[in-house]
């Protein structure tokens, strides 16, 4: 199915198959930050948000959001469409949408959506969007309270595992998902995840630090010394086949059996364990500051 206006595909399947499959990422196409990408007008398809957007919080763009990331429930559409419908948004397949079953209308729901799309010149989240820029839209979506920190943990951990451009900033999310799920105490800090809600805040600060600097290839993998301040690689003291099997797999947040390549101390704190990973960048923006000082 196509979308007259635009030519782009509407992918029916989405909403089922998520972003299992390899995605096509050519062209990354830089969203505006508070860009609605739910809002797209076309030519015959006027926007019919109503404006100021700051007093409409963005359901599109978070429905738009679920649906790209598998994650659209039937009543998030039905809902969708009332909260629109109470916008003065509107056309006859929304209000159709606006009264199905979640029940016993599923694929009435998807069809109707995709009709209410084309009658108000919506389109679908753009395949090439950047790994940030998704992570953005969900962050805002957390921040509206439309998602809960443990969604939000899950959602941006199913972009840095699922996108085709494997964003190194977003690791994070990834090893608190492993960490919540398995509990085994090596991808991410127990204790930093004694509360999710502080230890999401605390990793949107970071992301927000790390995404403004210039850092090494691979820095998520480098390991802190705890003694000296020496970031560098993790250098087992005997590397036994299977402990760098296991290095390998379970990329443990305290690194044990390793020693500082500067002062051999063996406190050592992999970069995926938020403190190390604070305590480096403050290291790496005093850097910078002093360069920018000195020029
Ligand atoms: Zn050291």
């Amino acid at each position: 199915m196509q979308d007259s206006q635009s030519g782009t595909p509407l992918q029916p399947n989405r909403v089922r198959e998520g972003i299992s499959s390899v995605k096509r990422l050519t062209s990354p196409r830089a969203l505006q930050p508070d860009h609605d990408v739910g809002a797209v007008a076309t030519a015959n398809h006027p926007r019919h948000v109503p404006q100021p957007r700051t007093e409409t919080p963005n359901t599109t763009e978070s429905l738009l959001l679920r649906r790209a990331l598998g994650r659209a429930r039937p009543e998030d559409y039905v809902d969708w469409a009332v909260d629109q419908l109470g916008r003065d948004v509107d056309s006859p397949s929304l209000r159709i949408l606006a009264g199905l079953n979640v029940r016993f209308d599923r694929e009435d729901i998807d069809r109707y959506f995709r009709s209410s799309c084309d009658e108000l010149g919506l389109r679908d989240l753009p395949e090439a969007t950047p790994p940030l820029d998704v992570a953005a839209m969900i962050r805002r979506a957390y921040d509206q309270s439309r998602i809960r920190a443990e969604e939000a943990i899950d959602m941006l951990a199913d972009v840095h595992e699922t996108w085709e451009y494997q964003e190194p900033l977003l690791q994070p999310w990834h090893s608190m998902r492993q960490e919540l799920s398995w509990r085994t105490g090596y991808s991410y800090p127990p204790a930093a995840l004694e509360s999710v809600e502080r230890a999401v805040a605390t990793e949107w600060s970071l992301l927000d630090r790390a995404s403004r600097l210039t850092l090494p290839a691979g820095w998520m993998k480098l390991s802190r010394c705890e003694h000296c301040e020496h970031v560098g690689p993790l250098r087992p003291l005997n590397p036994s086949l299977l402990r760098r099997l296991l290095a390998a797999l379970t990329q443990p947040a305290s690194s044990h059996g390793a020693r500082c390549e500067d002062c051999g101390s063996q406190q050592l704190t992999q970069l995926t364990h938020p403190d190390a990973r604070a305590a480096y960048l403050d290291t790496v923006e005093r850097r910078a500051g002093q360069r920018a000082g000195a020029l």
